[in-house]
């Protein structure tokens, strides 16, 4: 047997010596070498007692380091579990002992309030820093750069990425070999990436965006990276002239907008703008287009899926919409309440199919024979329609969630906490139109009669348990929440409401 992702993805470059990763202080890695530290880490990995299959959890800051644990795990059939720097110990906890996991490796600041959690969960942890420093990585200073890559086939796991649960239990979505690959391939085609390509990478790598779309990617065709601890405005300026593509959220691109010193000259090198994640305004696409007389390309995916659509990169790049189902994916739309076929045009519940689609959730049987039909379509939870030339449009989410600055915030998981505290009755919580964040996250509050329950009370309830982009930039009282006869609350008239509330 082989390795299915890493022959594909590393092992041809393991000779290559031309720059991989260019760094904001000049600092250039190249794939050569990048891939000789991913043999140390996964050596180290041997060492530690882990074995194929076994679960790595990484809460670090972005670094090359941190990229080659993704590698190291791969090389060693490790399942890759990265985790937002945002999650709060109490989220660690969970997704440590949810998965099962073997080492838990954590940036050198939070060692202190994370130990706990790994001697609870009785497992080993290690620390790696942003700047590529740390016990894990002192460690593995002394291993062999070689490293006999362990077998794996396409239907193995490669990583486990949590998607924050509408009922507050996050899932675990099972990745495999194949899912990464088949995709890595298909958006490689697609987007026309080569070697001559430089991928200007400001997205965190803990979400399957700046991991696997940009990354593998970049393996795959031989692209370098100029790979920057995280976005801002300043760097990415000084950046673009030495870029060819840029990935990003729609927040990159609205705060690129505000920049004056943002221009079609700056940006006359560039190939091409890609944006997914979350909703693009057609405002935004055609400001650029105006600016930089670049369009740029959307495309539509989520963790679980992996990338579905994308605007072509020859043809029309339409605004409000994330382009056709890519080639080998199949995009159909169906009735939110039947499940049945619908007219082409109308708006249902977009359902997906394709190597691209995840092996289910982990450990969790019944949650994925509830997501999936049994024609093996993947239900997405989001609402769509298909237009007359092929195009995707995205028109809301019926699964309810928030994407804030590329975010997701699941309300449920913040009405939990906010219902909790004494004197509140009950809470919604919504997203509300936000210039910066393209959403932002606002609790409506209702409180039982005589309570003196006020806004620094509910904060200091949320802070204490949940990541900070999660907080509710506002909260409201209210005397009652709005509902429909069957008894569920009418968010929509909620967001009408408060749209206008942060302005
Ligand atoms: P995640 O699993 O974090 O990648 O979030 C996936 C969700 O983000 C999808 O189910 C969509 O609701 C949303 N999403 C991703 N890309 C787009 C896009 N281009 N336009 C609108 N929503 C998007």
């Amino acid at each position: 047997m082989a390795n299915h992702l890493y022959d594909a993805l590393f092992a041809p470059n393991e000779t290559n010596d031309a720059p991989f990763l260019r760094l904001k202080n000049g600092d250039i890695l190249s794939f050569s070498s990048f891939l000789k530290i991913t043999a140390q880490f996964a050596n180290l990995l041997g060492d530690s007692g882990l074995v194929a299959g076994d679960r790595l959890v990484v809460q670090v800051h972005k670094s090359p380091q941190a990229l080659a644990i993704y590698a190291a795990c791969v090389r060693a059939g490790i399942i890759f579990l990265p985790l937002n720097t945002a999650y709060t110990p109490a989220e660690v906890d969970y997704f440590v002992s949810d998965s099962g996991a073997s080492m838990l490796l954590c940036d050198g600041s939070s060692v202190d309030v994370l130990s706990p959690v790994a001697a609870r969960n009785k497992i080993e942890i290690r620390t790696l820093n942003g700047d590529g420093s740390g016990t894990f990585a002192q460690a593995a200073a002394g291993k062999s750069d070689r490293f006999v890559t362990i077998d794996r086939d396409g239907d193995d796991l490669a990583a486990l990425l949590y998607t924050s649960g509408t009922t507050g239990r996050s899932k675990g979505a099972m990745l495999s070999h194949d899912n990464l690959l088949s995709n890595a391939r298909t958006l490689t085609g697609c987007w026309q990436f080569s070697n001559r390509d430089v991928l200007l990478h400001a997205l965190p790598i803990f979400h399957t965006h700046g991991l696997f779309v940009a990354v593998n990617v970049c393996l795959l065709s031989g692209a370098s990276m100029v790979f920057l601890p995280g976005f801002n405005t300043d760097d990415v300026v000084k950046f673009i002239p030495a870029s060819t593509v840029m990935m990003g959220v729609p927040t990159f691109y609205t705060r690129l907008l505000d920049d004056q010193r943002f221009s079609g000259e700056l940006t006359k090198k560039m190939r091409l703008f890609i944006s997914g994640s979350a909703p693009l305004l057609a405002e935004t696409h055609s400001a650029f287009e105006q600016r930089t007389g670049h369009y740029i390309l959307e495309r539509y995916g989520m963790t679980e899926t992996n990338m579905n659509t994308s605007n072509p990169y020859d043809g029309e790049r339409r605004a409000g919409t994330v382009g056709p189902p890519l080639p080998g994916v199949d995009v159909r739309i169906v009735d939110a309440q039947t499940a049945t076929a619908i007219p082409l045009g109308e708006v249902g519940i977009i359902e997906v199919h394709g190597p691209n689609v995840f092996k289910g959730y982990w450990h969790m049987p019944e949650k994925t024979t509830e997501e999936f039909r049994d024609d093996g379509f993947f239900i997405t939870g989001d609402l769509g329609r298909i237009d007359a030339d092929g195009y995707v449009h995205i028109v809301g989410r019926q699964k309810d969630l928030i994407i804030s600055g590329g975010f997701n915030v699941y309300p449920k998981e913040l009405e939990l906490i906010l219902d909790d505290v004494d004197g509140v009755a009950e809470s919604a919580v919504i997203g509300v139109p936000h210039g910066d964040f393209g959403e932002a996250v606002v609790g409506i509050i209702v409180k039982t009669p005589d309570s003196r329950v006020d806004e620094a009370d509910l904060l200091n309830a949320i802070d204490t348990s949940i990541a900070r982009f999660k907080r509710p930039k506002k909260l409201v009282f209210v005397d009652q929440l709005p509902r429909n006869t069957m008894g569920k609350v009418q968010k929509n008239l909620l967001r009408e409401q408060f749209a206008d509330c942060l302005q």
